[in-house]
């Protein structure tokens, strides 16, 4: 990013929000984090705090928000966003989609300030093209379980291009496809959290479905740099853009890896699939790699590696903080 800009992530504190923060700093930028703690406990920036340069505000962006002074950039990252998060938040996720958007966006247009919406694979619903172009409408069940973050984030979209249009306001939407990578909650019920703890605990990886549906999954530092050259891309049309790393891999065989990469000997049993659970996913990437230069660098198995101490030492506290309760 731009050495000396001033940057407000919502979300900051989360997962993703809080390696963006975290590499800002390190671009040299000022960094405005708001967060309402929901689905984080703030740990995340808790290495963050003490730089001059990093603003923590406990804030809930579904309320209005003011910030003194200018901004250059809003990286709106704030939601829920895992399924067992959106599904135990239902109302929550649609504000913070639909309200939270609307208030980032008047923020946005009062300071001038370059709007980028952390968008996801999830507008595209169960699609039925494989992979995913920008261009793709979607297949999306308005009415099911995950129709509250899949309907929020398509609203999301559509309000922020409604900024630029009505208010000529720089707008650039990230379709975010699955990333993973050290900070993510051990319990946050994703397809990877699942594995590694079930893993690491010598319990059977619990496979919903028969495993043979798909996702593509990305390293969160190549995430990172994608949302930055696009926030920064300097021409002022909307730009909407799938990032993601293309390896497709069917949920069957990313248990096994996942296996491996533990020197686990857990088993595998089968479990219900959830309703509407996409069968494939895969981004279609070419518009990112011709626009912005970017493709990730991380391979799946090398990140995966790298990734396993982060949930061992994560594993480790959370035992730790079990004991001390029960004691
Ligand atoms: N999944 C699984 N076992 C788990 C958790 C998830 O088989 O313990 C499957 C889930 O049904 C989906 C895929 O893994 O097909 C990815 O799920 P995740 O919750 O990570 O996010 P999604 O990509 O569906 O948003």
């Amino acid at each position: 990013m731009q050495r000396g800009w001033r940057v407000l992530v919502t979300g900051g504190a989360g997962f993703v929000g809080s390696h963006l923060c975290e590499r800002l700093l390190a671009d040299g930028c000022e960094v405005l984090c708001l967060d309402n703690l929901k689905t984080s406990g703030g740990e995340n920036i808790d290495h963050l705090r003490s730089a001059p340069e990093f603003t923590f505000v406990r804030h809930d962006i579904t309320q209005p928000v003011f910030v003194e002074g200018p901004l250059d950039c809003i990286l709106h990252f704030a939601s829920p966003a895992s399924p067992r998060d959106y599904l135990r938040h239902p109302i929550h996720t649609l504000k913070v989609g639909g309200l939270g958007t609307y208030h980032a966006l008047g923020l946005a247009k009062a300071k001038q300030a370059t709007f980028l919406l952390a968008s996801t694979s999830e507008v595209y619903g169960d699609p039925e093209v494989n992979p995913q172009p920008e261009h793709y409408w979607g297949h999306v069940n308005p009415v099911g379980p995950r129709s509250v973050y899949d309907e929020a984030k398509r609203y999301a979209e559509a309000i922020t291009l409604a900024y630029h249009r009505a208010h000529g306001l720089r707008v650039r939407i990230a379709r975010v496809f699955n990333t993973y990578g050290p900070r993510m909650r051990v319990d946050d019920g994703r397809v990877l959290p699942n594995f590694m703890s079930q893993a690491l605990r010598g319990e059977p990886l619990t496979i919903y479905g028969t495993g043979l549906q798909t996702r593509s999954l990305c390293y969160v530092t190549d995430l990172v740099e994608g949302i930055l050259r696009l926030a920064r891309f300097g021409a002022p049309e909307p730009l909407i853009i799938n990032l993601g790393n293309p390896d497709e891999v069917t949920v069957g065989a990313l248990a096994r890896e996942v296996l491996e990469v533990t020197g686990s000997s857990s088993g595998i049993v089968y479990r219900p699939l959830p309703e509407d659970d996409p069968r494939v996913r895969r981004p279609d990437i070419r518009r990112a790699r011709r626009i912005l230069g970017w493709t990730p660098a991380v391979p799946r198995r090398e990140g995966l590696r790298s990734v396993v101490p982060y949930f061992r030492k994560a594993l480790q506290e959370a035992e730790c903080v079990r004991s001390r309760v029960e004691a």
